[in-house]
């Protein structure tokens, strides 16, 4: 496994690499959600790029960038042992000169939930994004349905702008107790990490509802944050049944319906999803 930190590296030892190429861009510090995209591109790639970047221009003033987990040496043990060929773990600075000013946006589809909360969130992933697939230029890009928006928006992205590669969507990888993985799942402390589990009992009860047959939206909108209320230590920023593709609200459920949720469990806020269809 190649290490790079340049884009000029990256790009000479890319043209080497046989053909098709898989691509998993990550904040690292990774966990098993990141190494079933990994495992995923293997098997689907003759050749595996992953990248390691926490990328300041998605994170808001008041977020974690600063202090957002990172433990290199220990990411790069995990992806040599999963078979990945190349590894691009670029500064600040070589991603984002001084002179760096041009950025991508996608539409409506950022406007919402995330984008609601996050302001500037995803200018900084789309443009981050865009740049990494122009400097790798992968065959097939993968990317989890823990983050659904993201997902959502960076299909939108490719699409839109005719991006020439493959978006596949993996499904989310949970704890035992249901909790999804994520990186920022060790800033619970260990009363914070049980009651955190209520963002995944509240998308069973979503997941329940609609097996019964309610396909009211409100309903189980409001079925969800009744569940998340009687948790003291969760404070529910929004609990959202949309459109799995444009994120818009719905009235009736209508498959593929994404359920989603941010919740904040003492300081630290968790996102979640489960899609009904
Ligand atoms: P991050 O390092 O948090 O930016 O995540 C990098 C990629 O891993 C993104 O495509 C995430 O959606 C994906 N990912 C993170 N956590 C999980 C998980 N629990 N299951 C599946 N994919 C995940």
């Amino acid at each position: 496994m190649k290490v790079v930190e340049t884009i000029a590296d990256l790009k000479r030892l890319r043209h080497k690499l046989p053909e098709p190429v898989g691509f998993v861009p990550t904040m690292g510090y990774l966990h098993e959600g990141h190494l079933v995209l990994v495992r995923r591109a293997r098997a689907e790639n003759s050749s595996v790029v992953a990248s390691i970047f926490v990328n300041p221009t998605q994170f808001g003033p008041q977020e974690d960038f600063d202090k957002y987990p990172r433990n290199p040496k220990r990411d790069l043990a995990m992806l040599e042992k999963e078979g990945v060929d190349l590894v691009f773990m670029p500064s600040v600075a070589e991603m984002y000169p001084p002179q760096f000013d041009s950025w991508v946006e996608a539409g409506k589809v950022t406007e919402r939930l995330e984008g609601a909360t996050r302001p500037g969130h995803f200018r900084g992933v789309t443009t981050v994004v865009a740049k990494l697939f122009n400097i790798v230029q992968p065959d097939k890009a993968y990317f989890g349905q823990k983050d659904a928006q993201q997902l959502a928006v960076i299909k939108k992205m490719v699409a839109d702008l005719n991006m020439n590669l493959e978006v596949v969507a993996v499904p989310t990888v949970r704890e035992p107790d249901g909790l999804a993985m994520s990186s920022r799942n060790i800033y619970l402390n260990p009363e914070e990490r049980k009651a955190a589990v209520v963002l995944y009992q509240a998308l069973s009860l979503a997941q329940k509802l609609w097996s019964q047959g309610v396909k009211d939206a409100q309903t189980i909108r409001q079925q969800m944050t009744d569940l998340i209320q009687k948790q003291p230590l969760a404070n529910i920023e929004y609990a959202s049944v949309a459109d799995a593709e444009t994120l818009d609200e719905l009235d009736k459920v209508q498959p593929p319906a994404l359920v989603s949720l941010a919740v904040r469990i003492g300081k630290t806020r968790l996102i979640d999803n489960v899609v009904l269809g």
